[in-house]
């Protein structure tokens, strides 16, 4: 496969991807080993955050910052591999709060990082020096470095989003979202200029609800996003998520759960979408939304797998850049998209 145009290629392309957990840090992951680490701004959710311990946790922002720097336990998909659990032991045999599970390493850089933000800094200038200590060579933002809470409708109450993910291993069934403190919320130095600067935005497969629309939520992100060629990945797969209760909160919020759903969700944002090949049969509904598609091998479960699919992200992308959208119809990005079934 060639790439768009002379000027843009995979080589000189700037992306900047929007990402949660664990489905975004493993795209970021694959697009940090192909594209150059300059051209790769990751842009993530901050709504999970919350205190515990009296120390600041941002979990999305630490699985994509232990994602890129090779530390990321493969198998939970958070937290840090080969942790141990001593401080945790130790807290829960005095009778503390133990359902939060934090390592020992990982405390470690709660602790420096609360130690740093009453010391005065923003959560961008400790996430920059944390990236650089871990040798991360991509731009790593927090959304926003004002707070910004995910809180969950539910037949259970309006739950703090740790208490409903955590706590209550996601049991209670949603009815919508709310996003405190986003309204008034600044985006992070950096955050509004990776995504005009950029030649490609990556909605990665994250949680459309809970990881994603956080960030759209922050002012000036989603009019942004607007202005700049767009594709995302579907976290849906087969109608189910890997990880995680996006597949859940589309049933139970009286929607389907499938990848035309969610190409549906970002419907305004998206000019391209990637899907499973095992969704292939929905090619045709999520063109006639008005977007390119590409059905492919979306499983990143190898750092080789993460790389492939980044790969098949920018070159499906830069196919459809290089044209001008203006004068492409719906029937030639299908064609271009064709090429990459
Ligand atoms: P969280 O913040 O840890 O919940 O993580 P995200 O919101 O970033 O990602 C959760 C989503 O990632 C789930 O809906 C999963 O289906 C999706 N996901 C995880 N791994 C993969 C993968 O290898 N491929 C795809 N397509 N989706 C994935
Ligand atoms: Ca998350």
């Amino acid at each position: 496969m060639t790439s768009g145009t002379p000027e843009l290629s995979r080589s000189s392309c700037k992306v900047a991807a929007l990402a949660g957990g664990v489905g975004g840090a493993r795209l970021a992951g694959g697009l940090a080993q192909v594209l150059q680490p300059e051209n790769l701004t990751v842009i993530v959710n901050t709504g999970d955050d919350f205190e515990h311990l009296g120390l600041k946790i941002c979990p999305d922002l630490d699985t994509v910052c232990y994602t890129l720097a090779g530390l990321a336990n493969p198998v939970t998909g958070w937290g840090r591999s080969g942790d141990t659990w001593q401080a945790l032991e130790t807290l829960s045999r005095l009778g503390g709060p133990s359902w939060f599970r934090l390592g020992d390493h990982d405390l470690g850089l709660h602790l420096e990082r609360t130690r740093r933000l009453r010391a005065g800094e923003t959560l961008s200038q400790v996430t920059r020096h944390f990236c650089q200590s871990f040798g991360i060579q991509a731009q790593v933002l927090p959304m926003s470095d004002d707070l910004v809470a995910t809180w969950v409708h539910s037949d259970a109450g309006t739950l703090a989003f740790q208490d409903y993910f955590v706590r209550r291993k996601c049991q209670p069934r949603v009815s919508g979202f709310f996003f405190e403190g986003a309204e008034n919320a600044q985006p992070a130095p950096g955050v509004l200029e990776a995504v005009a600067g950029a030649d490609l935005v990556v909605l990665c497969p994250s949680n459309p609800w809970v990881s994603l629309d956080p960030i759209l939520a922050v002012p000036g992100v989603r009019a942004a996003v607007q202005r700049r060629p767009c594709v995302g990945v579907s976290p849906i797969i087969g109608g189910k998520t890997i990880k995680g209760p996006a597949a859940k909160m589309f049933t139970e919020l009286g929607l389907e759960s499938s990848a035309l759903s969610v190409a549906s969700h970002y419907q305004d944002l998206l000019m391209g979408f990637v899907i499973d090949q095992t969704d292939q049969a929905l090619s045709g509904a999520i063109a006639a939304l008005g977007m390119a598609v590409c059905a492919t091998d979306t499983i990143m479960n190898t750092p080789q797998k993460r790389a492939w699919l980044a790969k098949e992200v920018i070159e499906f992308s830069l196919a459809l850049v290089g044209k001008p959208s203006s004068t492409q119809t719906a029937e030639e990005e299908n064609r271009s998209a064709a090429k990459h079934r």
